[in-house]
C-alpha cells in the first residue's frame, strides 16, 4: 500500500501534469495545423563554389495563431511520436513536389533539385514508394530533381528493406542524400550498400572547423569518403566564408548555410534565385 501510495503520488506530481498536458495540447493543436493549413514550407538555397543555386532543401514551419512560430525541432519529434508524421510528411512531399514542378519550368535545363526530409517512421511504411511515385506522377515533377534526405539513425533496422525500397525510387530517378553524416552510426560496409547519391555534412563539424581539429580531420574524411565512393557531397551550417573556404580547399563543392541564405518563403527565394542568375 506504500508503494502505492508512492505511485500515485508521483503520478499527480503537478510539475509532470503540466508536462503531459502541455505535450497534449501540442499534439492537438498540431492535428488541427495539419487540417487548417497552419503550415509552410521553407526553402533555404544550396550553392556551388561560384555562388550559383543549385538546390533547395525544404524545412516545414509552423504557424500558429497563438503560439506563434513553432520550431520543427519541436514539434518533428512529438509527430514522429504520435504518428502524425505520416499526414505531415505527406503534405510536406507534396508542397514540395509541386513547387518543384513551377521551379523546374524557370530553370530549364541547369541543375536544380530540391531536398526533402523524411523521417523513419514515414520511409518505413510499407507504401512509402508508392506515395512517393504517385506524389511525383500527379504534381509533374521530374523524380531526377528530387532528393530525400534520409538519416543514418534508419539504418538499425532492416538494412535490405531499406536498399530495397532505396533502389525502387532509384530506378524512377530519385536521388539521395544522409543527413547530418557523422552524428550516428553507419557502418562503412552499410555506407557501400546503400545506393546513395550525396553525403552531408552535419552542421556541428562545420561549425568549429577553423578551431577544432577534431571537427577538420572529419570534414575532410568525410569529403574523401565520399569522393571514394562516387558520392557528391554537400556541408550545412555553413555561416563564415572562411568555413565555406576551408571545405572548398578540402574538395568540398555544394554548401548550404546562413553565409549564403536563411531558409525562405517562396516568394523570397524567388527572388534569390533570380538574382544568382544574373551574377
Ligand atoms: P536538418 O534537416 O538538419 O535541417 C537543417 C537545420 O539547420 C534547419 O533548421 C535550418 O534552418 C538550420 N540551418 C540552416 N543553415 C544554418 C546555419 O548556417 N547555421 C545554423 N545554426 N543553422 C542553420 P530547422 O529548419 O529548424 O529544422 C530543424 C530540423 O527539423 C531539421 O534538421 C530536420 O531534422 C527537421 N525537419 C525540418 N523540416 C522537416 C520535414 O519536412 N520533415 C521532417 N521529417 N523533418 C523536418
Ligand atoms: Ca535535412
Ligand atoms: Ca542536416
Ligand atoms: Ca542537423
Amino acid at each position: 500500500a506504500k508503494a502505492m501510495g508512492r505511485n500515485t503520488l508521483r503520478f499527480f506530481d503537478p510539475q509532470m501534469q503540466a508536462v503531459v498536458t502541455a505535450r497534449a495540447s501540442l499534439e492537438k493543436d498540431l492535428r488541427e495545423a495539419l487540417q487548417r493549413n497552419q503550415l509552410r514550407l521553407f526553402y533555404q538555397p544550396q550553392v556551388d563554389a561560384a555562388g550559383a543555386v543549385i538546390g533547395a532543401e525544404a524545412l516545414v514551419r509552423w504557424q500558429h495563431p497563438q503560439r506563434g512560430f513553432v520550431s520543427p525541432a519541436e514539434f518533428i519529434p512529438l509527430a514522429e511520436e504520435t504518428g502524425l508524421i505520416l499526414p505531415l510528411g505527406l503534405w510536406v512531399l507534396e508542397s514540395a513536389c509541386a513547387q518543384l514542378a513551377v521551379w523546374a519550368e524557370q530553370v530549364g535545363t541547369r541543375r536544380f533539385t530540391v531536398s526533402v526530409n523524411v523521417s523513419a517512421r514515414q520511409f518505413r511504411q510499407p507504401n512509402f514508394v508508392d506515395q512517393v511515385l504517385a506524389v511525383l506522377a500527379s504534381s509533374g515533377a521530374d523524380p531526377q530533381r528530387l532528393k530525400l534526405e534520409l538519416t543514418e539513425s534508419m539504418l538499425l533496422d532492416n538494412v535490405q528493406g531499406m536498399i530495397d525500397r532505396m533502389g525502387t525510387l532509384k530506378d524512377h530517378g530519385v536521388g539521395f542524400s544522409l543527413d547530418d553524416f557523422g552524428t550516428g552510426y553507419s557502418s562503412l560496409s552499410y555506407l557501400k550498400r546503400l545506393p546513395l547519391d550525396q553525403l552531408k555534412i552535419d552542421q556541428s563539424f562545420v561549425r568549429d572547423l577553423l578551431t577544432d581539429p577534431n571537427d577538420e580531420v572529419i570534414a575532410r574524411t568525410i569529403i574523401a569518403l565520399a569522393s571514394t565512393l562516387g558520392l557528391s557531397v554537400i556541408a550545412e551550417g555553413v555561416e563564415t566564408a572562411a568555413q565555406r573556404d576551408a571545405l572548398a580547399a578540402q574538395g568540398c563543392h555544394a554548401y548550404q548555410g546562413y553565409l549564403f541564405s536563411r531558409p525562405l518563403p517562396v516568394a523570397d527565394f524567388d527572388a534569390f534565385l533570380a538574382g544568382s542568375r544574373e551574377s
